[in-house]
C-alpha cells in the first residue's frame, strides 16, 4: 500500500495549496476545491467520518499515473492531465 499522505489531500484557501487530512478537508474545508498531493487532480473525500481511516480519497477523474490508486496505478507517477493549480 501507498504510504504517501494517504490521510491528506490538498485545499485551496484563499488561493493557495495548503495540506489537509480528508477529516478537515470534509469539515472545516467542505466548500473549497481540493486535489490529490501526488497528481494533483481533482479529488473528493468519499466516506462517513466516524474515525481514522473511514474516509478515503477519489478522483474525479481516474488517472493511471497516481500512485495513491494502486488499482489503476501503472508504475509510473504522472502530473493528473486535468490538474489543478
Ligand atoms: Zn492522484
Amino acid at each position: 500500500m501507498p504510504t504517501i499522505s494517504q490521510q491528506a489531500c490538498e485545499v485551496k484557501v484563499d488561493g493557495a495549496w495548503q495540506a489537509a487530512t480528508f477529516a478537515e478537508a470534509r469539515s472545516r474545508y467542505m466548500m473549497a476545491q481540493k486535489r490529490c498531493p501526488a497528481c494533483q487532480g481533482q479529488i473528493i473525500i468519499a466516506g462517513i467520518y466516524s474515525g481514522a481511516g473511514s474516509l478515503k480519497l477519489q478522483h474525479r477523474r481516474s488517472h493511471t499515473g497516481c500512485p495513491l490508486k494502486p488499482e489503476t496505478y501503472t508504475g509510473t507517477p504522472t502530473p493528473h492531465p486535468q490538474a489543478l493549480i
